[in-house]
């Protein structure tokens, strides 16, 4: 039979493969197309932008086929760009009741009502139709509660995506992978399996979610004054384990840091935050309480500028100042990038005289939700698929996982980055015509920046901005006024002396040009700008000229 007449599935990665954040994926086939996850990553540089979320050109192209949107689970880089998504298309949500309520809670931030969305909660053991597709998500341990891989039964046979997982076998919340199904799944033939790559290039996980809880008991029983833990606030499986703490050692925990509240909020609504009323106190009763019974949870692990942690790092913190004596755990990782303005915090603590524990004078304070190379090749022993596709990271850690894949015996294996499809039928797994893909920036304030207004923004930080004035005579003879101003140019800025001598200069340049066309006056007051410019700064910053004439 012609490969050509057997049902055809496509694979269309979108974000997260080549790179670390933005997860989007599409299944598609004749029928319809269903969408896995919808997550935003970081700025690369500091222009103002907030959050950046994949191209959704290609499902804009084709949202009359796309049956829904399947979220896998509640962190970021997975939910955090779907009310982008939903400037664009209309499709049902399903999710498990945690991703789905953080949901609600981004919506509800960009002004979209919640009953204009189709949110639709899928708990793992469920199973349900998304258009031609049937879904089954299957329950994974991760650094967040209620995170799932997906057993999708497509046209071209079953699909698994493993989703963020680890294998864990004793989660906080009690709810470890669910190794039974997965067997079962495998046992039943998996035609293609994408798996979760972040740390490839960790051969073992070192330690647990509660052996992390050990550590961070041990330390904050032995702290004398006040703790502040440093934390990823969507990890519910440690603010399980630090509620315990507090108990046990008689402390109040007080958040500081918007995104510990909404999570703990959401985490307590849907009932998986046990934490009795009276365990948290508002941070305006922080000096009422003796500074040996308060346990702080504070937002801000990278030292983001606005952050509890930087401003507790700096002293500018309204409700806490930090004493000589305290102790502060960095309880996370340092996301690669960020690595010098957390380590300028880590001093900045230290010069207060805090007891501090990080990942480096204490490693047990963190380990990471994402399975280490021995877990990713036990998932793929498990699932034994007959092709594999790494999704989750960078090409650097696709390319090892789909060696580890080989060396495991899986006939076919392919890695593809963001916008190359794979497409699946009878006769194997192949690279199809790229689709366009690629990223959208979001400027704080909630609007697209376009490339080019985000070179010009860049354009102004590294080279500061000139503004010239000049009114002219009706005759265009006299200069009746002109006026220079600088911001971010060295020598200029906030120098009105050194900005008249730039402006007497142009002054001088337009004498022979008495009666000249507009147009060449505002050419010539560029080129004598310039020139002046150059000459007293050694830069070409951004220029304005603005010429006007008398009536
Ligand atoms: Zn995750
Ligand atoms: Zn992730």
């Amino acid at each position: 039979m012609p490969a050509a007449s057997s049902p055809r599935l496509r694979f269309v990665p979108l974000g997260g493969l080549g790179e670390i954040g933005a997860n989007c994926f599409a299944l598609e086939q004749d029928d319809g197309i269903l969408v896995v996850d919808c997550g935003t990553s970081f700025p690369q540089n500091d222009i103002g932008i907030d959050v950046v979320h994949p191209d959704f050109r290609w499902l804009e192209q084709n949202r009359h086929r796309i049956s829904g949107l399947v979220l896998t689970h509640a962190h970021e880089d997975h939910i955090g760009a779907v009310p982008y998504f939903l400037r664009a298309i209309e499709a049902p949500i399903w999710g498990p009741a945690h991703a789905l309520e953080l949901v609600k809670h981004r919506l509800a931030e960009h002004d979209i009502r919640e009953h204009e969305v189709d949110l639709r909660p899928a708990p793992s053991g469920t199973r349900y139709a998304v258009g031609p597709f049937t879904v089954e998500p299957v329950r994974v341990a991760h650094s967040i509660v209620e995170a799932s891989a997906l057993c999708i039964d497509t046209c071209a046979g079953t699909v698994v995506h493993t989703g963020d997982f680890n294998l864990d076998p004793e989660p906080p919340d009690g709810e470890p992978t669910d190794v039974e199904r997965l067997k079962a799944i495998g046992e039943r033939g998996v035609r293609l399996l994408f798996s979760d790559s972040t740390n490839i290039d960790v051969p073992e996980r070192p330690g647990s979610e509660r052996a992390v809880g050990e550590t961070l008991h041990r330390l904050i029983a032995e702290a004398p004054k006040c703790v502040v833990v440093a934390m990823f606030a969507s990890n519910v499986q440690r603010l399980l384990m630090v509620g315990k703490i507090a108990q046990a050692t008689g402390r109040k925990i007080c958040l500081l840091g918007r995104s510990l509240g909404v999570h703990v909020d959401v985490a307590r609504r849907i009932g998986r935050l046990d934490w009795p009323s009276n365990l948290v106190i508002g941070a305006e009763h922080l000096e009422n309480q003796r500074r040996d019974k308060v346990l702080v949870l504070a937002g801000g692990t990278q030292g983001e500028g606005v952050s509890a942690m930087r401003r507790l790092a700096s002293q500018t913190h309204q409700q806490l100042r930090l004493e000589a004596g305290d102790t502060v755990i960095h309880s996370a990782r340092v996301i690669p990038g960020n690595e010098r303005v957390v380590h300028d915090m880590f001093c900045d603590l230290l010069r207060q005289g805090v007891r501090l524990h990080t990942r480096h004078s204490d490693p047990g304070v963190h380990t990471s939700g994402h399975a280490g190379r021995s877990e990713q090749a036990q998932m793929i022993e498990w699932l034994r698929p007959r092709a594999f596709v790494p999704v989750h990271g960078t090409l650097h850690h696709l390319r090892r996982h789909a060696e580890l894949a080989r060396s495991l015996g899986v006939p076919e294996t392919l890695v593809v980055e963001n916008g190359t499809p794979v497409a699946v039928d009878a006769d194997g797994i192949r690279r199809d015509a790229a689709v366009v893909h690629g990223k959208v920036n979001i400027a704080y304030g909630g609007e697209v920046l376009e490339p080019e207004t985000a070179k010009r923004r860049a354009d102004l930080g590294r080279y500061g901005v000139v503004v010239v004035s000049l009114v002219l005579s009706s005759n265009r003879r006299v200069v009746l006024a002109s006026k220079v101003e600088a911001r971010g140019v060295p020598t200029l800025d906030e120098q009105p002396g050194a900005c008249r001598s730039v402006e007497r200069e142009i002054r001088s340049s337009l004498e022979h040009l008495g009666g000249a066309s507009l147009e060449l006056v505002e050419t010539e007051v560029r080129r004598a700008a310039r020139r002046a410019i150059l000459e007293s700064t050694g830069l070409r910053p951004v220029l304005f000229v603005h010429v006007l004439s008398e009536q």
